[in-house]
């Protein structure tokens, strides 16, 4: 009899039964099951059990419902979103590191990997070696690191703690960026007790960077009214086009201010390792912060983003975690805490929101450990190149039209025909074209607005992608533009 409900044992032969379906789901065979969903649903769907099925009905339900009917976003022609689906050995990883390395803070390998994996990060996006951080459930908590950092460094800069006192002497504090910012930066501010009012939205120039003239206005505007500039955010590749904002002078205007500079990078931060994009990032080693997620073009798991700042310091400060009497022991009368575990492993609790976490950055230690940094760059290099296949295909044709030129991985274009030239009309085409690229299931782009206008958008971030994936995307829009009998056959 075991002593527990649950299965302790038996891992080998658990693992052995999804194998075979795993191996198989990753080469993306057949129909794509999405549409299924109402017999997916149907079939898993249930009250809480009170007497459990046991393991083995457990697994043949991941086998057969959950693993068969899985989101094929790893699959080589989807180019929908910014996130895909992990590779081989940062996926087992996780597995490896969900056993292994079950709380993060504690001394493990996995523990000394995680803290390891950050600084491999910060080399190869080129931050200094100084700048600390920690790993985090993705970018929305790395932002949300940078801007903590911000507004620490805004406090003390008026004299106080805001992490410890709270925010009541922070007049009117004011955030800046552009109006294609990320909405999670938003919500930081809302988090962070700034209020999501507080972002000021820098209007974007023709090629959607931030109108620097207005950016310093807004500032000295703020600065001249007595409120409280906390920190300027640049996009290093923004969602909608993978527009780079111009960092350094971003940066220039913000420090002849006393502001901080933080950078959301966390879909294109990777987009420094290609040497023809590198200089629009600018000097890296100046700016205050800087948000990452190794979970999108690194292709680790999901959870998994990495906020640095410059100074570890007003970090730890911001997110301080005051002892507990459960964690730690001091011998009496020495005020040294010290842990009654034997160690407390590397990386600083005082640098996370979370508690109780895994060692996240394992995975990013075993995909930079796979492919080195030469790897990754190959990447980021072959996805630029299909985002500017694309690009030059949409050029030579006549019933295309690029909308915003790459400057990433991805390109938002349209189909345009001869002799339509109704904004809302083109929506609707375009529309119509993307449900019927979908529902080919050769190719899978998304969409967004570019300037008012509905743009197919195809964002190349999944390492199976290759560039004839990215020809892909246009033959299909082609096909199905001509399915609807928008352009000649
Ligand atoms: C994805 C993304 C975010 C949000 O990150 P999550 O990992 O989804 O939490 C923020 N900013 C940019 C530019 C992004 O691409």
């Amino acid at each position: 009899m075991r002593p527990d409900a649950a299965a302790t044992d038996a891992l080998a032969d658990s693992l052995a039964r999804l194998l075979p379906g795993l191996e198989s789901f990753t080469r993306f065979e057949g129909p794509d099951p999405a549409a299924r969903r109402s017999l997916w649903r149907a079939a898993l769907d249930e009250p809480l059990p009170e007497a459990g099925a046991g393991r083995e009905a457990v697994l043949e339900t991941l086998r057969t419902v959950v693993i068969a009917n899985g989101l094929r976003i790893g699959a080589p022609g989807f180019s929908g979103w910014v996130t895909t689906m992990p590779t081989t050995v940062p996926a087992v990883a996780q597995l490896a590191g969900a056993l292994v390395a079950a709380q993060r803070w504690w001394a493990s390998p996995g523990n000394f990997l995680e803290v390891l994996a950050l600084r491999w990060l910060a080399r190869l996006v080129g931050l200094p070696d100084h700048f600390e951080g920690a790993f985090t459930g993705g970018g929305s908590l790395a932002n949300l690191l940078g801007l903590a950092a911000a507004r620490q460094h805004a406090g003390e800069s008026h004299g106080f703690d805001p992490g410890l006192d709270g925010l009541a002497r922070l007049v009117a504090p004011r955030v800046y960026a552009s109006t294609e910012v990320h909405h999670v930066v938003l919500r930081a501010c809302g988090v962070l007790g700034l209020g999501r009012r507080a972002l000021r939205m820098v209007p974007v120039d023709a090629r959607r960077q931030p109108d620097l003239r207005v950016l310093e206005r807004f500032l000295d505007e703020d600065l001249a009214a007595g409120r409280t500039p906390v920190a300027v955010v640049a996009s290093a590749g923004d969602v909608n086009t993978g527009i780079v904002d111009p960092i350094d002078a971003m940066r220039e205007i913000a420090h002849a201010r006393g502001v901080w500079l933080h950078v959301d990078g966390a879909y294109g931060g990777f987009g420094v390792l290609d040497p023809r994009v590198a200089p629009l990032y600018g000097d890296l080693s100046k700016i205050d912060s800087f948000a990452v997620d190794p979970h999108k073009w690194m292709a680790v798991p999901v959870g998994c983003g990495a906020g640095f700042v410059r100074d570890g310091g007003l970090l730890a400060r911001s997110l301080t975690l005051e002892p507990a009497a459960y964690v730690e022991m001091a011998p009496t009368g020495t005020g040294d805490v010290r842990s009654p575990f034997d160690e407390r492993g590397e990386g600083n609790p005082d640098f996370s929101l979370d508690h109780s976490a895994p060692a996240r950055g394992l995975t990013v230690w075993a995909a930079l450990k796979e492919i080195g940094a030469s790897g990754m760059r190959a990447r980021v290099v072959r996805h630029n190149d299909c985002a500017r296949r694309v690009a030059s295909r949409v050029r030579e044709h006549p019933a295309l039209e690029l909308l915003a030129e790459p400057v990433l991985s991805i390109c938002c274009f349209r189909v345009k025909p001869n002799g339509i030239s109704d904004e809302s009309a083109l929506d609707a085409l375009n529309e119509k074209v993307l449900l019927g690229v979908r529902a080919r299931g050769r190719a899978i782009p998304s969409h967004t607005r570019v300037d008012g206008r509905f743009a197919l958008r195809p964002c190349f971030i999944n390492p199976r992608t290759t560039l004839a994936d990215a020809d892909a995307t246009v033959d299909e829009v082609l096909a199905v533009a001509r399915e609807l009998g928008a352009i000649p056959v």
